[in-house]
């Protein structure tokens, strides 16, 4: 086993070159596809215990003119390896920031709020706070209606530098969800530091509900965390009602999933448009 391990690494894989030029190829689509404004966010409806819409998540699109609607698994992991995933965040927050500007002037949608998905790349520049304040400022979007998701691994590296970018974006009334909740290394004594709004419990919890006993006891350990901390607590990929009921009786507050609507552009949101 010894002599084979070092022979795949010694010798020319052709499988390993092929891949390494698909994903070169796909790059430098996606660049290009960037620059032609191909890169476009959709939103998925988030509602509360009630069923009313209160806001949306945003997810990025990439339009392509020949492969139709490609979904952000099969881009952004490519984006992240190059710097291209900082221009890619740069273009779905100045996205939302419109769409909230839009939302301003209706009284009917004038509340509503969206959650922005942060990289891990993007998380880590040091101008991270600046480039969003920028974007808030230059749209003239009201920044508590702004949600940053964020995940659990990239807050552990340096966890003061994390909190020291929440705090500065906190202090405009910028709010934090903790994305994926569960699928981490949670700690409670670094739980309790991050100056967060809301834990999203991860749809792999939701999947079994309300029968399987294993995720439905992680689920409402979760709900019990979220209150004893003083969070707001989401739920994502609720599909049956069977899901919302349980998750409704376990005390969540805010509800994500096919089961209300699936991501879609923001005309097609079911909100008065104005
Ligand atoms: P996520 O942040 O966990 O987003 C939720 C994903 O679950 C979305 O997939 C959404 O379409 C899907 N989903 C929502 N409700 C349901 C449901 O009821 N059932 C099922 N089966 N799925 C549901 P999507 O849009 O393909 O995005 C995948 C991931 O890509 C996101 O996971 C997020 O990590 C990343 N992503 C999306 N947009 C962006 C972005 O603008 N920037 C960054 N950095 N990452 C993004
Ligand atoms: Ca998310
Ligand atoms: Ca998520
Ligand atoms: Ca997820």
């Amino acid at each position: 086993a010894k002599a084979a391990g070092r022979n795949t690494q010694r010798f020319f894989d052709p499988a390993m070159q092929a891949a390494a030029s698909a994903r070169a190829a796909l790059e430098a689509d996606l660049r290009q596809g960037m620059a032609r404004g191909e890169i476009v966010a959709y939103y998925q409806p988030v509602v509360d215990a009630e069923g009313r819409i209160r806001g949306a998540e945003a997810l990025a699109r990439w339009r392509h003119p020949q492969r139709g609607l490609v979904l952000p698994g099969e881009f952004i992991a490519i984006a992240e390896q190059s710097s291209l995933i900082l221009e890619l965040s740069q273009q779905v927050l100045e996205a939302a920031c419109a769409q909230l500007v839009r939302w301003a002037a209706d009284s009917a949608t004038r509340t509503l709020g969206i959650a922005v998905n942060v990289s891990a790349r993007t998380f880590r520049q040091p101008d991270f706070a600046d480039g969003v304040l920028a974007a808030l400022q230059a749209s003239g979007a009201h920044p508590g209606l702004l949600r940053l998701e964020l995940t659990e691994s990239m807050l552990l590296g340096d966890v003061e530098d994390a909190i020291g970018k929440m705090r500065r974006l906190k202090d405009h009334g910028v709010g934090f969800s903790l994305d994926d909740f569960g699928t981490g290394y949670s700690s409670l004594g670094y739980l309790q530091r991050l100056p967060l709004d809301e834990l999203k419990i991860d749809r792999s919890f939701v999947r079994g509900l309300p029968s399987n006993a294993n995720d439905a006891a992680i689920v409402r350990t979760i709900l019990t965390l979220a209150r004893s901390l003083g969070l707001r607590a989401v739920a994502e990929g609720v599909e049956t009602s069977a899901q919302r009921d349980f998750l409704r009786a376990h005390g969540c507050d805010a509800f994500q999933g096919y089961l209300f609507g699936r991501p879609v552009p923001a005309e097609e949101l079911p909100v008065q448009h104005p």
